[in-house]
């Protein structure tokens, strides 16, 4: 039977995605930001992220899918974007 992945505190995870993408300004002969941004090319599209994340805690998890598509959890992602009072250390 399929478990729903959830956190180690016991919440249940989201499904979490997030975009990057670079936006370019030229510098004007003053020095400052030019307003108008520069034309996207293709190496600044977006670049996307996926993981589970726990809404409460704000742990990140790394996640599969099983042989019937179904997401399932795979481990903890060390570290997190956002600033947080249990940000893991990487460990050498
Ligand atoms: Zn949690």
């Amino acid at each position: 039977m399929y478990q729903k992945p959830n956190c180690e505190c016991g919440s249940d995870l989201v499904f979490t995605q997030e975009y990057f993408y670079r936006e370019q300004f030229k510098i004007s002969n003053e020095g400052h930001r030019v307003e108008k941004r520069l034309r996207k090319t293709v190496e600044d599209k977006y670049i996307l992220e996926e993981y589970l994340r726990c809404p409460d805690c704000t742990t990140r998890y790394e996640f599969d899918y099983d042989n019937q598509g179904r997401i399932v959890l795979v481990g903890e992602i060390i570290g997190h974007l956002n600033g947080s009072d249990n940000v893991n250390t990487v460990k050498t």
